[in-house]
């Protein structure tokens, strides 16, 4: 279920190279090209879905192992035991690639 041109599907498909956390059979973790914060991964679903809004119930496992990989991220190193985990849905807050993704930012203060 990939979609040409897409980054993600060409990361998931390992046709463009990327520097990976860990992979199940719904999600895969990279760190982000350009990190925000001294952790900075995405972990997106290997299906091509817009963003939240185009989530439909059958990609209901796709959701939930975003949510799981988080906790099993947060536990596997100290310093990620307080993250935030934050998906741009939409051009005008800020979405750049077009296929859903949550950023789980971890490692520093983080205000707001
Ligand atoms: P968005 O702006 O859509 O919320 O987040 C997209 C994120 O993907 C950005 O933080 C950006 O740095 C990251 N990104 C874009 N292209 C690539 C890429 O080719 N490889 C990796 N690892 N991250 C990317
Ligand atoms: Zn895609």
């Amino acid at each position: 279920m990939s979609e040409e041109n897409c980054v993600f599907c060409k990361i998931i498909n390992k046709e463009l190279p990327a520097h990976f956390i860990a992979e199940n059979e719904n999600v895969i973790v990279i760190k982000d090209i350009t990190p925000k914060a001294p952790v900075h991964f995405l972990i997106i679903p290997k299906k091509h879905i817009v963003d939240v809004s185009q989530l439909t119930p059958q990609d209901r496992d796709y959701a939930a192992d975003i949510v799981m990989m988080a906790q099993q991220l947060s536990e596997a190193d100290s310093k990620q035991k307080s993250f935030r985990l934050v998906s741009n849905n939409g051009a005008l807050v800020g979405q750049s690639v077009f296929h859903i993704h949550f950023h789980f930012l971890a490692g520093t203060t983080m205000a707001f």
